[in-house]
């Protein structure tokens, strides 16, 4: 499903703002900060201003279609576009990569959680912060 297909697909009024940033998120592999979209804006060529990027994602978030996360450690908030097929990540506190998991690492907990509970999980969100391979060579070598 291209951009253009998501945004009828949520009923959302197409524009070409939106097309493009929503374009950015679906093709990304990591979530990507505001900064990080107004770079790839800029390689595109497109003009957009910071609060019309914000004001965007937000209702994309609003819309259940990105998901907006934040690390504890860094003040700023990255974007990710909903697949049905999720991914969770490992964030390098030092060169802030996120290394995405093929697999959900709480899926069979999940499961019986939600079998103990009855309950139906639509969502969850998991934070997993350390350091990277490469990092903790350049850690060990500095020392
Ligand atoms: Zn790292
Ligand atoms: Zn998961």
């Amino acid at each position: 499903m291209n951009a253009r297909e998501t945004l009828s697909k949520y009923h959302l009024k197409y524009s070409k703002q939106r097309e493009v940033l929503l374009e950015l998120l679906q093709n990304s592999n990591e979530p990507m900060s505001v900064d990080d979209l107004i770079e790839q804006l800029r390689l595109k060529n497109v003009s957009m201003n910071q609060s019309t990027v914000y004001r965007i994602i937000d209702h994309f978030c609003a819309q259940r279609i990105v998901e907006k996360t934040s690390s504890t450690l860094q003040p700023k908030h990255f974007y990710a576009f909903i697949r049905s097929d999720h991914h969770h990540y490992l964030y390098c506190q030092i060169c802030h990569t996120h290394i995405p998991l093929d697999v959900c690492p709480m899926e069979s907990w999940f499961k019986s959680v939600e079998d103990t509970h009855g309950f139906q999980m639509t969502q969850h969100h998991i934070e997993i912060i350390g350091l990277c391979a490469e990092c903790q060579q350049k850690i060990s070598h500095s020392n």
